[in-house]
């Protein structure tokens, strides 16, 4: 019997699942997690409303999660002090599937994605898996974004979706708001129009005083802020993103995803974790002076470090990145190996696994 062909779209052949690899060593510091497991109460108040939300798994859940979408924008109006109507939220399976319903509403074919590398390495993937184009415009040597060099690209370009991480992946590098002002002025011109997301997925490490870009919503109906329960609120396991726009902008993400998309254990799940918020904050303050503490001790042994707002160092070069990233590995430290060429980016844990980090780099590249 000859071999029946699968029809594979072409541009898929060949290609790789994304992730970096999930190995079983004492410290991983590679996907950026909170390195806190939830506490006693927390996991307490999670189990007791999974339980009731069990008794309705015969029914289907609510398909618009709205209670959700209040709890939501009342942590909002508490972290960053823009008080948005529940129409303004939506949510989904972690914030990369809220990006993809955003490229699912405002990509497609003919139509162009653009971001500025080195940047979240999901980007292109959601253009691709929504036959959009994909044009990834320069960020600077220290990997800020020159305003000017964005305006320009998005006016050479005219994408309908431009994707801005800030604190950016895998450098850390946090977005002036003038910068965001400046691409969203851009964007404007745009003939037949351009949503600006701006990726906040590990917006609660900012700094002290630095607005999120929350704040220019009421000004700008282009805009989409995105953010994640699986970086702050140490909730990647239970995949819940969201974002806020205007009711306008999430109407149109309600159009393309699937019926009952958020499961009602999902629902619970991050309902009864946003109670414990400021709980889950205090972290976030430790981790922040973690990061801090991290930049300060690889640049006093005379390595290049990002400047970084997030909850990871990016830090080099190194010539063999490679071998770095491995005699790390086999002294039970899992790192990652992304960005540029030479550099590698380390997630901030908990002291003891920053110790064990440290003292596994000094010995492999002899610091
Ligand atoms: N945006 C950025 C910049 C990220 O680094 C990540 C996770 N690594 C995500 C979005 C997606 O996170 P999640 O789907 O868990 O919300």
């Amino acid at each position: 019997m000859p071999p029946v062909p699968l029809p594979l779209r072409p541009e898929l052949e060949g290609l790789l699942p994304y992730g970096a690899p999930q190995l079983d060593v004492p410290v991983r510091l590679n996907v950026n997690e909170n390195p806190y497991p939830l506490a006693d109460d927390v996991v307490a108040d999670i189990a007791a409303d999974v339980a009731v939300a069990a008794r309705d798994l015969n029914r289907y859940p609510d398909r618009d999660f709205l209670a959700l979408r209040e709890d939501l924008a009342a942590y909002l109006a508490g972290e960053a002090g823009v008080r948005l109507a529940p129409e303004q939220l939506w949510a989904a399976n972690g914030s990369n599937e809220v990006m993809l319903h955003l490229l699912q509403a405002f990509g497609g074919p003919g139509r162009t994605a653009l971001s500025f590398a080195p940047t979240y390495s999901m980007y292109p993937e959601y253009a691709r898996d929504t036959s959009t184009a994909w044009v990834a415009g320069r960020r600077e040597a220290d990997f800020t974004l020159d305003p000017t060099v964005a305006a320009a690209a998005i006016a050479a370009h005219a994408p309908s979706v431009v994707l801005l991480a800030s604190p950016n992946n895998p450098t850390g590098t946090m977005l002036p708001v003038e910068t965001i002002k400046a691409v969203l002025a851009a964007a404007a011109l745009v003939p037949g129009g351009c949503v600006v997301v701006v990726d906040e997925a590990y917006g609660e490490f900012r700094r002290a005083g630095v607005p999120s870009a929350l704040e220019l919503l009421a000004q700008y109906p282009q805009l989409a802020v995105s953010r994640t329960m699986s970086k702050a609120f140490g909730l990647a396991g239970a995949r819940v993103g969201y974002l806020a726009a205007s009711s306008e902008l999430i109407d149109a993400l309600r159009v393309v995803r699937l019926p009952y998309h958020l499961s009602g254990v999902t629902q619970a799940v991050a309902r009864a974790a946003l109670r414990h918020a400021p709980a889950l904050m205090a972290q976030v303050g430790s981790l922040r002076d973690e990061r801090d503490a991290c930049v300060a001790w690889l640049r006093e042994r005379g390595l290049t470090v990002a400047d970084t707002d997030a909850n990871f160092v990016l830090f080099g070069t190194f010539d063999d990145r490679h071998a770095i990233w491995q005699g790390l590995l086999d002294a039970g430290v899992l790192i990652r190996e992304v960005g540029p060429d030479g550099w590698l980016r380390v997630s901030i844990g908990t002291p003891d696994e920053m110790t064990a980090f440290k003292d596994a780099l000094v010995e492999v590249a002899q610091l």
